[in-house]
């Protein structure tokens, strides 16, 4: 197994592999550990503390000689010695408070902020997979919840607690210097309150990391209600989410109450055993004074002795809760933080050159997860200045062959070379530093056109910045806008159509000048006149680098110096446009799905032929009139992404073809994700099934992408076949035959699931 592979599963099981909150010294080891650049802070605080600590316990010393010695002998020498003693020693505590107030709130802030940068700094390194398996919810729970757990035991609680436990153990020492007897009866009497914190603290640790983790569940909850509210209303889901709320509700209640009870139990035992302990003592304590056997000065000071130990216990009671509840946050924290980078930078990697040579693939595989695999034994080599096209069904592995070029992962086998060097061996800024990439959906931040597209680039100047937006096609139109380059794009660019967007992220890449161009379906959620206007500018730019692009759209490619073709991992067939046509392989039957459209300048509507209508099996046995005559009834259908075309259980009266675009049939019962989605893009159909049989609809299916459909009523479908039984039949049977010969159709997924 591969250091990847193993790096993965170990990522994969981290949360299974801790269930437990870390121990209460765990928790004060990190603290100390997150406290040490601040060491001489924390040497003040620590003095500070030790200061105010000294005359809490001096003073019941200092009861003791003014009864002993003052009071009983009626010596005022006496008392005004230790009156201005015990002034001079509380003007020292409290400004010792003051100093530790402010030294603790400003180292203890200080480490926060170590532990938020590390947490984001860790956040921003780790892989895309993390992301794609991690509710952002529970991720903001980490940052937001457990931080601020921890924030309150930093600036604190942590100080209350060894404060209290400082005075707690000087007073008991004290207690045998002032009366052993009394307190040989308080320690007797001492372990059996302290075996209630201990009995219960491991089950309320537990019990707060469990707290902690159902608390970013129900914020996973929030986030999801948020991000797809829109299925939410259109499937009519809101009772059955209100019902799954509801129920995590209940859960977290019920736990919080008892892991707050538990915190509470481990507490309260300590402090109601040395109230106890306190009647007891006070009883012997008076006995042995009246027989003589200790002075009134001794008694009044162990009993204040006691009242030190009553409070330090209380205020420790009163302080566990908070640090168990933090120590619960810092094991989620350190979980996170232990999460691996897949991609692992080798300590003193060699810097790649400027792209000059060849890019390789060697016999590689990867998989996302250990149970699939996303390519298998790929093998190819492209020289440098060429422009590849990787292009397949959805699905295949486009984009993964991007990904390992870009290295967001290692190959599990095999290696990818640039230049003859292993990527794996080489430095990931080097590679970042000659890569330009655009995406499908660029992402735009809330800031001006010039901060966008240096974004890649800080250091590149105004005049640079002009220069690639040229290139890229877009400074005539920033120039025309009010405020030019300074202009600001609204919240993800919303204020730029979907082909601005597209050319600011082109520009980005542009001013990177990079050797090595990547695009992943940069025009794919455009309309036809802006791809294409886009692609015109794509392929201008890619003449000066090497350019690899994944498309689902083949009629943009067909100029590639290289075609490569994936199928299910595999690199199947790879040539030119023409070659791979003549070969009448997977390519051509890929072209062939896509051909026979026309589709209108904007996008809106489009028209089929009646040859690309004969290729689907539902419609290969009518004759040419026929066909030209369902040609003509299609109606063209326009979507924008992420809108459902039909919910599952709906009447299925119509059949759809796709002309561009990209739609998911969402198989399970309840309208989620969760129970699979299968993709069809260009050239795609579905709801053949309802031409034959009233069926209701079998799946929801909504677009990914904007889609243009053509659609066709089962009525003018009925209507075509009126009174030609034959043909109905003949039809019927030739359309389960197809279906029963094809392994992955939707017909078949559907059974299955
Ligand atoms: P294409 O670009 O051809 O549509 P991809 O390369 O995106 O295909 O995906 C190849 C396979 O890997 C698919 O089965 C897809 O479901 C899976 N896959 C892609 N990305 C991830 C991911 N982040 N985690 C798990 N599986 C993934």
């Amino acid at each position: 197994m591969s250091e990847t592979q193993r790096s993965r599963r170990r990522t994969t099981t981290q949360d299974s592999s801790t269930t437990h909150g870390l121990t209460l010294a765990g928790f004060l080891s990190r603290t100390l550990h997150y406290f040490r650049p601040y060491v001489g802070h924390t040497a003040v605080v620590l003095v500070a503390l030790l200061v105010q600590a000294a005359f809490r316990v001096a003073v019941p010393i200092a009861y003791q000689q003014i009864f002993d010695r003052a009071v009983l002998q009626r010596d005022m020498a006496v008392l005004t010695r230790i009156l201005g003693l015990l002034l001079a020693g509380w003007v020292v505590q409290a400004t010792a408070s003051l100093v530790q107030d402010f030294f603790s709130a400003k180292s203890g802030n200080r480490a926060m902020s170590d532990l938020r940068l590390a947490m984001f700094d860790h956040l921003l390194r780790l892989p895309v997979g993390y992301y794609s398996r991690t509710d952002s919810g529970d991720l903001m729970s980490r940052f937001s919840n457990d931080l601020a757990v921890i924030e309150n035991a930093f600036v604190r609680s942590v100080h209350t607690f060894l404060f209290s436990a400082l005075i707690l153990s000087t007073s008991l020492i004290l207690l045998f210097v002032v009366e052993w007897r009394l307190a040989l009866i308080t320690l007797v009497a001492l372990p059996a309150a302290l075996l209630g914190p201990k009995l219960f603290s491991g089950r309320a640790q537990w019990l707060s990391y469990q707290c902690k983790k159902l608390e970013a569940k129900v914020a996973a909850s929030i986030q999801e209600a948020i991000g797809s509210h829109a299925v939410i209303r259109t499937f009519g889901l809101q009772d059955s989410r209100l019902r799954d709320f509801r129920q995590q509700l209940a859960e977290l209640v019920n736990l919080a109450t008892k892991a707050r009870f538990a915190a509470t139990l481990a507490s309260r035992t300590a402090s109601q055993s040395v109230y106890f302990i306190q009647v007891l003592t006070m009883g012997v304590g008076a006995f042995l004074a009246i027989h003589g056997f200790l002075s009134v000065g001794s008694l009044v000071a162990f009993v204040a002795l006691l009242l030190n130990v009553a409070n330090a216990a209380n205020h420790l009671s009163a302080v566990m809760p908070e640090l168990l509840q933090a120590s619960g946050g810092m094991q989620r924290v350190l979980d996170f933080l232990s999460e691996e980078p897949t991609v692992r930078e080798v300590q003193g990697s060699p810097a790649l050159p400027r792209l000059s040579g060849k890019i390789c693939f060697e016999d590689v595989s990867f998989g996302y997860r250990q149970s699939s695999q996303a390519l298998l034994g790929v093998n190819f080599t492209v020289n440098a200045g060429e422009s590849v096209a990787v292009v397949g069904p959805s699905g295949s592995g486009k984009s993964t062959i991007l990904n390992l070029i870009l290295r967001l992962y290692d190959p599990d086998e095999g290696r990818v070379t640039l230049d003859g060097l292993d990527l794996r061996y080489t430095s990931e800024s080097s590679l970042r530093a000659q890569t330009g990439v655009v995406l499908q959906d660029s992402v735009l931040f809330n800031t001006t056109l010039l901060e966008n597209i240096r974004i890649g680039q800080p250091d590149a100047s105004e005049a640079d910045v002009r220069r690639a937006a040229r290139k890229a096609e877009i400074h005539d139109l920033i120039m025309s806008l009010p405020n030019r380059y300074r202009t600001r794009v609204g919240e993800g660019g919303s204020h730029l159509s979907g082909g601005e967007r597209q050319r600011i992220a082109i520009a980005r890449a542009i001013l990177r000048n990079p050797a090595l161009l990547i695009l992943d379906e940069p025009t794919s959620a455009l309309d036809p006149a802006t791809a294409t206007a886009v692609n015109t500018t794509l392929r201008r730019i890619g003449r000066e680098c090497t350019v690899f692009s994944t498309t689902h759209r083949l009629g943009s490619i067909t100029h590639m110096n290289r075609i490569l073709v994936i199928e299910r991992g595999k690199m199947v067939e790879q040539g030119r446009h023409q070659d791979l046509l003549d070969r009448q392989g997977v390519y051509h039957r890929l072209w062939s799905k896509q051909s026979g459209f026309t589709v209108s300048e904007d996008g809106r509507s489009a028209q089929c032929s009646p040859e690309r209508l004969k290729a689907i099996p539902l419609l290969a046995g009518l004759d040419h009139q026929r066909l030209q005559t369902i040609a003509d009834l299609l109606v063209s259908e326009s979507y924008p992404e992420d809108r459902i075309v039909y919910s599952k259980g709906e009447p299925g009266d119509r059949f759809y073809l796709i002309v561009r675009g990209e739609v998911e049939q969402i198989l399970s019962p309840d309208g989620s994700r969760g129970g699979g989605v299968r993709k069809m893009s260009d050239g795609d159909y579905f709801g053949a099934q309802a031409m034959l049989d009233a069926m209701p609809r079998q799946a929801t299916l909504q677009t990914a992408a904007p889609t243009l459909l053509l659609s066709l009523r089962r009525r003018q479908f009925e209507d075509l076949l009126a009174g030609e039984p034959g043909l109905r039949a003949r039809i019927e049977r030739e359309t389960r035959h197809r279906r029963i010969e094809q392994h992955d159709t939707f017909e078949t997924l559907i059974a299955r699931f």
